[in-house]
């Protein structure tokens, strides 16, 4: 058991020195003192499942990275104004995971800025102004990052959309109401065409995640991309794919989530999960995008690219590649639907189970099929009672998330699977 800062103390401390839009997780918050891979240790001396991050994408402290990590900061840490290594192997080996016509890295500190440059860069080359927007999306807390997430500039006293953001809906689809929402399937690509149609001319941009996760992990109906893309393209935008959530391999068949519907962006984003916990972030994009983007003033971030991160980031793909965590993410998730879709035909609180890999949701609903925030808050605070660390999201807070670090394995998703379970079969039941 460690001995620090009480926890009492510690809650004060944040009561007194932070705002309360800081938030915590869980009804009962916890005091966390380690981690190691799929695994987090509170002060207390509890072990917890955890599966939940996905910034941890090879396992919480993962030795081969916390290695590179400490070797590169104890020789050199300067900025992209000298010349060093380990930027080139580094950017090599990311675009390598890349189709051909993405060969330009720029690299920052963070999700939030990485969408903030995409957007930045789109809006110089195409000569225009509005970016769409799936609803209830995310992309950053930065001016321009709030300005086009739904899920924040709607929320609490929100800034309200932009004038120059437009917003496309997100579909229903959970299966309780299959048919429902195999009609609003079609319903919203052609309502997204439309609003292309209105605005035309004027969209510099149209910046989706493949599987909309402050949404409740939704995955895009097929065919919408496919369809979409060309339709920005025609009226002069750029396509930008928000991979900050999914990327990395953790969709399993995949290693980028836009592959999972055979369309090439012209930007990607992409953050969390890339330094393992360090803080980094990347823009990568065509020749065609940067050589507008160069006509501008220099581009310059006094961490972005530096010699330690990209060691780092460089360790965390090595570690990908060496364990096969892609495939590992593939089988586990695999197994992990299954289960989770023979629990859904148990209990009738489950209305949906869905995503790829190790990026899934479990959509709650009420006895007449509808979100049910109320019983994915008591079944995310009960697992965690039982030392499982789940979230909850979506537009009415009523999907369990599940993104674990890719260490996690078939016996946890067991364990999860049958808490789950025994949870739902003792409390919440409809009869
Ligand atoms: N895009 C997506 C899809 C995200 O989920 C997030 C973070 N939740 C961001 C961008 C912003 O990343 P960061 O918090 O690292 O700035």
């Amino acid at each position: 058991i460690a001995k620090g800062v009480p926890t009492s103390e510690i809650l004060s401390q944040r009561k007194e020195h932070f705002a309360k839009n800081l938030s915590l997780s869980y009804a009962n918050p916890i005091h966390m003192y380690g981690a190691a891979f799929q695994y987090m240790y509170d002060v207390e001396g509890n072990t917890f499942l955890d599966a939940y991050n996905n910034i941890m994408l090879v396992g919480h402290c993962h030795p081969k990275v916390v290695q590179a990590g400490q070797k590169a900061m104890s020789r050199l840490n300067t900025n992209t104004r000298y010349l060093y290594d380990i930027l080139g192997d580094y950017g090599s080996a990311l675009l390598k995971t890349l189709p051909s016509s993405l060969s330009k890295i720029f690299f920052v500190n963070s999700g939030s800025e990485a969408s903030d440059l995409a957007i930045r860069m789109a809006r110089n080359h195409s000569s225009k102004k509005n970016v769409m927007v799936i609803e209830h999306g995310y992309h950053g807390h930065t001016q321009a990052g709030i300005g086009i997430s739904s899920y924040k500039y709607k929320a609490g006293e929100g800034i309200g959309k932009p004038e120059d953001t437009i917003e496309t809906p997100l579909p229903k689809v959970y299966s309780s109401n299959r048919e429902k929402s195999g009609k609003s399937r079609i319903d919203y690509t052609e309502k997204a065409l439309e609003q292309i149609q209105d605005h035309t001319g004027t969209i510099a941009a149209f910046i989706a995640e493949p599987i909309v996760g402050c949404g409740g992990q939704v995955p895009l109906a097929p065919g919408y991309l496919n369809t979409l893309y060309p339709a920005v393209r025609a009226q002069g935008g750029l396509c930008i794919s928000d991979e900050v959530q999914v990327g990395f391999g953790r969709l399993g068949k995949v290693f980028w989530g836009f592959e999972l519907y055979d369309v090439i962006p012209d930007i990607v984003v992409v953050g969390k999960p890339m330094g393992n916990g360090h803080p980094m972030g990347a823009v990568i994009t065509t020749e065609a995008v940067v050589s507008s983007f160069e006509k501008g003033p220099e581009f310059f971030s006094s961490f972005g690219g530096n010699p330690v991160s990209c060691a780092v980031g460089l360790s965390v793909l090595k570690v990908v590649e060496e364990e096969k965590l892609q495939e590992h993410a593939e089988q586990t998730g695999d197994y992990l639907i299954r289960q989770l879709r023979l629990l859904q035909k148990k209990h009738n609180t489950i209305g949906d189970v869905r995503g790829h890999g190790l990026f899934l949701g479990i959509e709650m609903i009420t006895e007449d099929g509808e979100p049910n925030s109320q019983l994915a808050g008591d079944l995310k605070n009960e697992l965690r009672e039982n030392m499982i660390l789940v979230g909850t999201d979506g537009p009415f807070d009523s999907v369990i998330k599940i993104k674990p670090p890719m260490s996690f394995d078939i016996k946890n998703a067991e364990e999860l699977v049958s808490q789950i379970d025994t949870i739902l079969s003792e409390n919440m039941v409809y009869n």
